[in-house]
């Protein structure tokens, strides 16, 4: 069958895709419709943090597949309650509210963050140049890339872009109708740039101080990813408002949003819902994945092999002509380069059979599966060396 030559007939023309069709996955690997083995250092952006066919993930889908998968937020389930007691223990937060997507967690923190700021008339929000937070229309209007938003304004207005790691920026862009700032301390799709600590640190103290909320999209960096189960533990803060979704549900789509009490409580009977959100299945195996991940033996190993994978890389990069720095943390990691080539360098990757993504056009991104290996990390840190 020409599943391909199907997609480009039915399908709407969105995605620029490499050309293959992957039937089936095994750990780190993916296999194509002919058996061809595919070694995946994406994981679906950063979504199979456990890799594919995780037998405990298999075995949890399986039981709760027998015994309910939809209800409605009508009624009460016991996993949805558990996995909002568990996010809420592990970020230091208050109350959860679920979502399907990335975009939704953002939308629903933005929303909240306005009915926070009625009170006082703050609406306005303030985000990162270079910022990627969702497509919807809310999420859209606080990414920091033009490119993602053309054709679709008017959007959200009151909205401020500042440039990352400048506290200055942020004092100047503060007025007083500003509800929310919000930001990634890895900028996952803008060009892997990483928030200093004492930036962050900084902004949540001027944040605090002026009762302008903070909210972190930890969507890309959250559960596992850096080494802690939410990146922002690395500076010592805590967030009003955390996002999550890509890897919490272990391949199934899953998203939250987290409050502080200060914001919950502005969130009343009727303020937001959702049909799908939370449903019994995913919620029961994201409690699986959390109870994999939140190891502290799973999240040593996570740091380990990101500081193997970025020592790695400096040793066969760091002189090459074409690099310009190689950065990251745990195992999110970013090569930029010299000349806006990444995608290039992802397709030559491709051809050699590794997945690899890239984070704007100037930086190759590495979002391997967490249980990946010292080989397979040394097998693409050569196969890159020869590409490039
Ligand atoms: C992927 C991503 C989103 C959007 O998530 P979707 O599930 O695609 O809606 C938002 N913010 C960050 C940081 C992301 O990486």
């Amino acid at each position: 069958m020409d599943i391909i030559g199907i997609d480009r007939k039915y399908h709407l023309q969105v995605y620029k895709r490499f050309p293959v069709v992957f039937t089936r996955g095994e750990g780190v690997y993916l296999y194509d419709e002919k058996g061809e083995r595919y070694l995946d250092f994406l994981a679906g952006i950063g979504v199979n943090a456990l890799g594919q066919r995780h037998p405990e993930v298999v075995d949890e889908i399986k039981k709760a597949a027998d015994e309910l998968l939809h209800i409605s937020n009508l009624y009460y389930t016991p996993s949805q309650a558990m996995l909002a007691q568990k996010l809420a223990g592990l970020s230091g937060l208050s109350k959860v509210f679920f979502v399907n997507s990335g975009s939704e967690a953002n939308e629903l923190a933005l929303k909240a963050a306005r009915r926070y700021g009625m009170k006082r008339g703050r609406f306005e929000f303030i985000a990162l140049k270079n910022a990627f937070h969702g497509r919807t229309m809310g999420s859209l209007s606080v990414t920091g890339r033009e490119k993602y938003k053309r054709g679709y304004k008017p959007l959200l207005n009151g909205i401020s872009f500042v440039p990352p790691n400048d506290i200055d920026a942020v004092k100047e862009a503060i007025t007083e109708e500003t509800a929310a700032v919000i930001v990634e301390t890895i900028q996952g799709e803008g060009g892997m740039a990483i928030l200093d600590h004492d930036y962050l640190q900084d902004l949540r103290k001027i944040t605090a101080d002026k009762d302008i909320l903070l909210i972190v999209d930890e969507i890309q960096t959250g559960i596992g990813r850096t080494g802690r189960i939410f990146s922002y533990e690395h500076y010592g803060i805590t967030p009003d408002i955390v996002t999550v979704a890509k890897a919490l549900g272990g391949g199934l789509p899953i998203g939250a949003t987290i409050f502080s009490e200060k914001v919950a409580s502005v969130m009343d009977f009727g303020a937001h819902g959702s049909t799908f959100g939370g449903n019994p299945l995913i919620t029961r195996v994201a409690l699986k994945v959390l109870e994999i991940i939140e190891n502290e033996g799973f999240l040593r190993n996570v740091e380990k092999r990101g500081e193997y994978f970025l020592e790695r890389l400096k040793e066969k990069l760091g002189n090459h002509k074409l690099v310009k720095e190689v950065r990251g943390r745990g195992l999110m990691i970013g090569v930029e380069l010299h000349d806006p080539v990444a995608r290039d360098v992802a397709e030559r990757m491709f051809e050699k059979k590794i997945l690899i993504g890239v984070s704007g056009d100037y930086t190759l991104r590495f979002l391997p599966p967490l249980i990946v290996s010292e080989d397979e990390i040394d097998r693409v840190c050569e196969v890159l060396e020869d590409v490039l």
